[in-house]
């Protein structure tokens, strides 16, 4: 297949850091999409723990074998989504819904984006239901609290994690 013809996601987010439940989303597009670009967005208003550099690196950790396979890639990406993504030549953007309550906000960023760029569509996937109570900052939470992480995030990270969190005191 030509470059040109690939069909091209981006799968945005702040990944602070990469979950296991981020991970089942870019498998599942990597099977409807011929590329996904997970896309970290570089907005300081959310003030991550991790640097972009940092949950770059994880990411890229965590789906070797995806970029290996030339599948997946791993890039940043700051100011408006759908300006990105028609500069990346992508026809669609992924957004996980985990539950009602992610609906409201996701809805309405779709429409937005919509209204910004048309040729851009949103696609929505559901995670396995293991992940649907997984967020980064409950993860975030229950490693400064010293709880139990496995099945949660890929085991190589475990050790950054701790290292992050042990580092850090609380806001
Ligand atoms: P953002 O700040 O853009 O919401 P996140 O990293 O929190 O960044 O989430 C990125 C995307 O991944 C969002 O669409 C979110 O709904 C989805 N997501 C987050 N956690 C999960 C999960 N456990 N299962 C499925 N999708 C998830």
């Amino acid at each position: 297949m030509s470059a040109s013809k690939r069909r091209i996601v981006i799968y945005p987010g702040s990944f602070d850091p990469v979950t296991n439940g981020h991970l089942d989303i870019v498998r599942r597009a990597s099977v409807l999409f011929d590329h996904v670009v997970v896309a970290v967005s570089d907005n300081s208003l959310k003030h991550p723990l991790f640097s972009l550099l940092e949950r770059r690196d994880m990411l890229v950790l965590a789906l070797k074998p995806e970029i290996k396979s030339g599948k997946v890639s791993v890039d940043s990406f700051s100011g408006l989504l759908v300006r990105y993504a028609v500069r990346k030549g992508a026809v669609a953007v992924i957004r996980g819904l985990r539950a009602v309550s992610d609906f409201e906000y996701e809805f309405q960023m779709a429409l937005m984006n919509r209204r910004q760029e048309c040729r851009v569509e949103t696609v929505f996937l559901m995670p396995d239901e293991r992940y649907t109570y997984l967020s980064s900052s409950l993860l975030k939470d229950i490693l400064r609290m010293g709880g139990d992480v496995d099945g949660f995030i890929p085991p190589v990270l475990i050790p950054k994690l701790r290292r992050k969190i042990s580092k850090t005191p609380l806001p």
